[in-house]
């Protein structure tokens, strides 16, 4: 067992890393970690985080060792993780990034510095960042993660190592569903319905490649039968009145299970602020602390992260009714033997509508998801977005 267990479907990036750890003398200083959302780059950089801090470069159970677990857990005093929520990263926050940077690591061998998402900089402020990763400080390495190479500024690019990612194939996920949460795992064993091998192929094969949102749908199957609802429902529109009662279930779907998220995330700060300033669950937050403690999960603050992550939910919503004519395409192609279809259990459905549309139709209905999603980014009514777009993939009536 080993800290890159955690890590599904990544088999040369963890070859890499691991030679690098083991060489740590002569380890470069910054790095560039690219991935596209879902396949796990943050778990990467805490996971080599881990691997470079650890006496025994993380080859143990990581839970059985401080080092290994404090970082993976984000509470390791020499590991740094900026995350954000923001659309930008402040210049504020990065200037004190890099005075952290430059003080000596307290216990480990090297401060690190994770920034997780440094495509949401604006140039002002990756000018701030440059010096810094051109000539770390000595015993400071750096860790940026993007969606791609192409999503930062070629000045941070020429100065970093580029390390990408690759989109898990459907099997190696579901190994690690199953792995995970399947029904003989200790995890596993509290789901209900059980995680089966099925479920979780399902999972695997609609989240495409995003191993989050697999968990998401195995471990929250409202989720998956949310998603079931909406694939069904576009496959089944007909006439106006669907796409209107469509829209109005999409709309407000996205929003409660908004909220079910955004509390479970307070529900999950809370309880890393306790552990990592040695509470339990059941102490009192003594007064000196407890400003800062109610500050998580303020309600101006959670109703501001519930609304952008209905935005998401219905950005994901989005890339799943994408996958129906992605689906279709690939019928219209006879292209099913090589890239498979990712609404499997819609097979017969899909298969109609791959005759119902020519190939230009399935195309402009890819055309009118992205309109909408244009529409959505720039603050549409989610409700009137959806009407428009679900009207329009009404099949047309041939006579
Ligand atoms: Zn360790």
């Amino acid at each position: 067992m080993s800290v890159w267990d955690t890590i599904v479907g990544q088999e040369p990036v963890i070859a890499t890393l691991s030679t690098v750890v083991a060489n740590a003398s002569e380890v470069t200083q910054s790095w560039l970690m690219a991935g596209p959302p879902g396949s796990g780059r943050s778990f990467v950089a805490r996971a080599f985080a881990a691997a470079l801090e650890c006496p025994q470069h993380g080859e143990h159970d990581p839970q059985t060792c401080k080092v290994c677990s404090s970082v993976l857990a984000g509470t390791h005093p020499d590991v740094t993780v900026l995350t954000t929520d923001k659309v930008t990263i402040g210049i504020d926050e990065v200037r004190s990034l890099i005075e952290t940077s430059e003080q000596m690591p307290a216990t480990a061998p090297w401060r690190i510095i994770i920034i997780e998402d440094v495509d949401r900089m604006t140039e002002r402020t990756t000018n701030v960042l440059l010096k810094e990763i051109e000539e770390p400080a000595e015993h400071t390495i750096w860790i940026l993660c993007a969606p791609s190479a192409q999503d930062v500024l070629p000045t941070i690019r020429s100065r970093t190592r580029l390390l990408t990612l690759a989109v898990p194939t459907n099997e190696a996920v579901e190994k690690f569903l199953l792995g995970k949460y399947g029904p003989d795992t200790p995890l596993g064993a509290q789901i209900e319905p059980p995680v089966t091998p099925q479920i979780a192929a399902q999972a695997a094969r609609i989240a495409e490649g995003h191993i989050g949102l697999a968990v998401l749908y195995v471990t929250h199957r409202k989720m998956l039968s949310e998603r079931t609802a909406v694939i069904d429902g576009v496959l089944a529109l007909k006439r106006t009145s669907d796409a209107v009662v469509l829209a109005d279930r999409i709309s407000a779907g996205a929003a409660r299970q908004a909220e079910v998220e955004v509390d479970e995330r307070i529900v999950r700060e809370q309880a890393s602020f306790r552990t990592s300033r040695g509470f339990s669950a059941t102490d009192k937050i003594p007064p000196a602390l407890r400003r800062e403690y109610n500050a998580i999960g303020k309600e101006s603050d959670r109703k501001r992260s519930i609304t952008r992550l209905s935005r998401d939910v219905l950005d994901r919503t989005l890339t799943d009714i994408s996958s129906i004519y992605r689906d279709v395409s690939v019928l219209q192609n006879h292209a099913e033997e090589g890239a498979g279809l990712v609404n499997l259990e819609n097979r017969s459905a899909i298969t109609d509508l791959s005759v119902k549309l020519t190939r230009a139709e399935a195309i402009d209905r890819v055309e009118r998801i992205a309109l909408a999603r244009r529409r959505l980014n720039g603050n549409g009514a989610p409700l009137l977005v959806f009407e428009a777009l679900l009207s329009g993939l009404i099949p047309p009536r041939r006579l």
